[in-house]
């Protein structure tokens, strides 16, 4: 008999990076009842576990698929918003890097309201987290749930890279977490003997799914939180109507996009918005779906082949370098990357601009920026939870952004021109000639060239001041017996992908609620 839990101790809503952590540790307190609810199903696309299928995933049914608005920095363009829709969330369909951030990423955090969330409070919860390679140094874990490898036969090209970053005078790095990032390294990747390893892999394995204590409810939307007649928070109501019971507290792990929708649909957020939608509303919280924030990549620095380029035996992009912008010191964090991938990836905006390219014609190196200053925000479109909501990152609105862009294309063409790719490289497909020719086609060329890193968060940022809607305790500020830990409560960027920062965010969130909650 199916059975179908609806009341625990302990609620979690989303059983993504974030929720994945927390119900493992969670339920580890088995006096605790934790039930964890999920939109999607178990994951079945057997293209998940494969490395390189990762970019299939997006636009497949386990994934939201969500759209940006109309991006006046990128040319008008819409821009994708992939969200995981399935058990392990967006790590299940994740390029799968593994880095930490870099320590001033975290110190910016502390800067902003977030005290005690500085790297050396973290460390930690990265190093419990983590099975390391690097596991004989202290600074890396060596019997944690995620296990990550470095790419055992790096593709040639990676190596062409990193040789361009040494022959360049970029430091060699042995790994992206090793406390700096400006180099040249190959990435550390979540793969498990060459099969993906989501946060659910990880953490809710066989062992830890059979734990007593622990439910798991898939195929399940949460609308909105319930509340008693004193305005404390008892649950959470579904989209077809069921109530969930929380003896306990309600968790939020919905992800950076999942989390503030639901907060706006239960009543926190911008209440003239709301009000237009028709709900009711709790807690006016302007702060609520603002300072999103995303990394951008490009597609890009475009090389016709010279030769016939190997399929990749990881995913494709095994060698993100981070480079120093100008006037930035070896101790800052790097604010612009140039990576390598196997494949011709070319952005939406300039795909009209290269002749039609098979697998193996052709590579490209891609440009981003780490710290973007552009801040955007998320919103309802309406109160019906299956609806879609606004998204809109601002993307290159700053001039910040836009200038580090075009010194990162820089650095890719100095890296693509450099001798260690001389055996790989033919014609330089883009940019053209006439899109270097002054600084308006320039900026018109990365408007064209950028796309998402995937790495939207923010929503919900944790910090002392009255808009931040998270308390550095992971408590919602608008109710009580909520707590938020996923993406959403990171104030801003860490250097590199942030699955790694979200899974600390977690393993340290849990042990502030369990101590809250008062587990035995
Ligand atoms: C295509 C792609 C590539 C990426 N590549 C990398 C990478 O290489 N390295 C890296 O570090 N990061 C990468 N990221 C980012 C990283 O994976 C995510 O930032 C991270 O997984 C987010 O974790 P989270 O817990 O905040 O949210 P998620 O993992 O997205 O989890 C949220 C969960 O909540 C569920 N949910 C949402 N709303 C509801 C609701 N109303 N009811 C019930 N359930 C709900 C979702 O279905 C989902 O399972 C990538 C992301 C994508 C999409």
């Amino acid at each position: 008999m199916t059975t179908r839990p609806c009341a625990a101790d302990v609620v979690i809503v989303g059983a993504g990076t974030a929720g994945s952590v927390l119900a493992h540790r969670l339920s580890a307190h088995a006096n605790t009842q934790v039930l964890l609810l999920e939109a999607g199903d178990e994951p079945q696309d057997p293209r998940i576990a494969q490395p390189g299928q990762w970019a299939m995933l997006q636009n497949s049914a386990i994934d939201w698929a969500f759209r940006t608005t109309s991006q006046s920095g990128l040319g008008d363009r819409v821009e994708e918003c992939p969200r995981g829709r399935v058990i392990g969330g967006s790590s299940a369909i994740n390029a799968m890097g593994h880095m930490r951030g870099h320590p001033r990423d975290f110190a910016a955090w502390v800067d902003s309201g977030a005290a005690g969330w500085d790297y050396n409070d973290l460390l930690p919860y990265f190093r419990r987290s983590e099975t390391s390679p690097f596991a004989d140094d202290a600074l890396y874990g060596g019997d944690g749930p995620i296990h990550l490898e470095q790419p055992a036969t790096p593709h040639p090209l990676s190596v062409a890279h990193v040789a361009a970053g040494a022959a360049l005078g970029q430091p060699r790095l042995r790994d992206h977490n090793c406390g700096t990032m400006t180099g040249a390294t190959f990435n550390t990747m979540t793969i498990l003997n060459g099969r993906r390893q989501s946060t659910a892999d990880a953490y809710l394995t066989e062992q830890v799914r059979q734990r007593p204590n622990l439910s798991i409810r898939r195929n399940v939307i949460v609308d909105r939180l319930v509340f008693d007649s004193t305005g404390r928070a008892t649950g959470l109501r579904l989209a077809d109507g069921e109530v969930i019971t929380a003896h306990g507290a309600v968790i939020l792990a919905a992800g950076a996009i999942g989390s503030p929708s639901i907060l706006m649909r239960s009543g926190f957020g911008d209440g003239r918005v709301l009000r237009r939608l028709g709900l009711d509303v709790r807690a006016d919280m302007a702060g609520i779906g603002q300072n999103l924030q995303d990394h951008l990549l490009s597609g890009g620095n475009v090389y016709r082949a010279r030769q016939q380029v190997p399929l990749t035996s990881t995913q494709h992009s095994e060698a993100m370098m981070y480079l120093r912008a100008e006037g930035q010191s070896m101790d800052d964090a790097p604010d612009l990357v140039v990576g390598v991938t196997s494949v011709p990836l070319v952005s939406a905006g300039l795909r009209d601009r290269v002749p039609p390219m098979a697998l193996g014609d052709a590579y490209t190196l891609m440009f981003g920026i780490t710290h973007p200053r552009s801040r955007g925000s998320m919103a309802l479109a309406s109160a019906d939870p299956s609806a879609a909501p606004v998204i809109d990152p601002a993307y290159l609105s700053h001039p910040t952004d836009r200038a580090h862009f075009v010194e990162a294309l820089h650095w890719a063409r100095r890296l693509g021109a450099s001798e260690s790719y001389a055996d790989w490289r033919g014609e330089e497909l883009l940019p053209a000639a006439s899109d270097l020719a002054t600084p308006d086609a320039l900026e018109r060329f990365i408007g064209l060239a950028a796309l998402t890193h995937h790495h939207p968060i923010g929503t919900l940022r944790m910090g002392d001041d009255a808009t931040a809607p998270t308390a550095t305790t992971l408590e919602f500020k608008g109710a009580e017996r909520v707590f938020i830990a996923d993406g959403s409560v990171m104030p801003s960027l860490t250097t590199g992908p942030v699955n790694a920062a979200i899974v600390a965010i977690a393993e340290k969130g849990s042990e502030l609620i369990a101590a809250r909650l008062h587990l035995g």
